[in-house]
């Protein structure tokens, strides 16, 4: 096999809790993770290493990756999660032929759906398979913590409990079906800011993981929307207001529930009808602020 394409998908949070700071900064959190039908697609190809470019004549040292993409949104070069994660399987399984990577980049970047790490997670998955390397999830979500916290969730994909760093998953049963809208504001916000803010919150909210993974148990939708909660919004709605003001058109069109995803800025609503999903979809996009609108819905593995 010379060349793997692979769909990376985006995700929400049905409810993300922060829970301490270590002493290195990370948070420990609990979230519940969804995986929607939305995604980047990636072709991975495989370049042997005599062939690669700029002519890699010595066999002992990694072959090049270069990443394409339609985007000008994300870097191309090392900085980008693609790269690294090539970077850390090549150096880790010993492969010494070259990656051409040509992502088309659908999530919107800095939005609080793991754009980036869910990209890093297909590159772990594509090469694994374009490679014949044969490792099992386990040691994939090993190396993709070192990659980014929410690689190894994104590696595993569907409905999961994520906790420690993001590195402790525990599958979970998926989402009742719904209807699911995305709406992103056109902010970037930075989530090392977003959780600097909520460590000197005073009153810290914390949202009902356990109540979440009974309702989710359940197969109830009403109880899943009842539910939602995100211990970060509070901090990033007081800066952007936005976010609030979406949530509140959701709510007040239909939606079961409505929540901001991860660090934000993207704003979620839950409906049980596509037709009321739409018709706030279009009522969104006459407001201006808002970038990218989507109807989807849970993707599940
Ligand atoms: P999370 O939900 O995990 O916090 P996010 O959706 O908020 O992530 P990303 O879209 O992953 O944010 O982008 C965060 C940063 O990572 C951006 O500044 C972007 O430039 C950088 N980045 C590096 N590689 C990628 C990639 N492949 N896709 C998107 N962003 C990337």
């Amino acid at each position: 096999m010379e060349n793997i394409e692979i769909k990376a998908y985006a995700k929400i949070n049905l409810s993300l809790d922060v829970t301490g700071r270590r002493d290195n900064g990370y948070h420990d959190v609990r979230m519940v993770m969804q995986s929607i039908n939305l995604y980047d697609e990636l072709t991975i190809c495989r370049v042997p290493w005599n062939e690669t470019e700029g002519g890699n004549d010595t066999p002992d040292k990694n072959g090049r990756i270069t990443i394409e993409s339609d985007t000008t949104a994300v870097p191309l070069n090392e900085d980008n999660l693609i790269y690294k994660a090539a970077k850390l399987i090549m150096d880790e399984c010993g492969i010494k032929d070259g990656v051409r990577i040509v992502l088309k980049k659908n999530i919107p970047v800095a939005a609080g759906m793991a754009g980036g790490s869910t990209d890093a997670a297909a590159v772990f998955k594509g090469m694994n398979s374009l490679f014949e390397l044969g490792l099992e999830q386990e040691r994939l979500c090993d190396m993709g913590v070192k990659t980014g916290a929410d690689v190894p969730y994104c590696i595993m994909g569907g409905t999961a409990l994520s906790e420690g760093i993001g590195e402790i998953l525990t599958p979970m049963r998926a989402m009742p079906g719904c209807i699911i809208l995305i709406a992103k504001p056109d902010i970037s916000v930075s989530t090392g800011y977003v959780y600097t803010a909520f460590d000197s919150l005073k009153e810290k909210m914390h949202p009902d993981v356990d109540a979440m993974i009974s309702a989710i148990d359940m197969g109830d939708i009403r109880e899943v929307s009842k539910l939602l909660g995100n211990s970060l919004e509070g901090v990033t709605q007081e800066e952007y207001p936005i976010i609030k003001e979406i949530k509140q058109i959701m709510l007040g069109n239909k939606a079961l529930g409505a929540l901001m995803s991860g660090s934000g800025p993207t704003v979620f609503g839950l409906y049980d009808d596509r037709a009321q999903a739409e018709e706030t979809a279009k009522m969104l996009r006459q407001l201006s602020g808002i970038k990218d609108i989507f109807v989807t819905e849970p993707y599940n593995v």
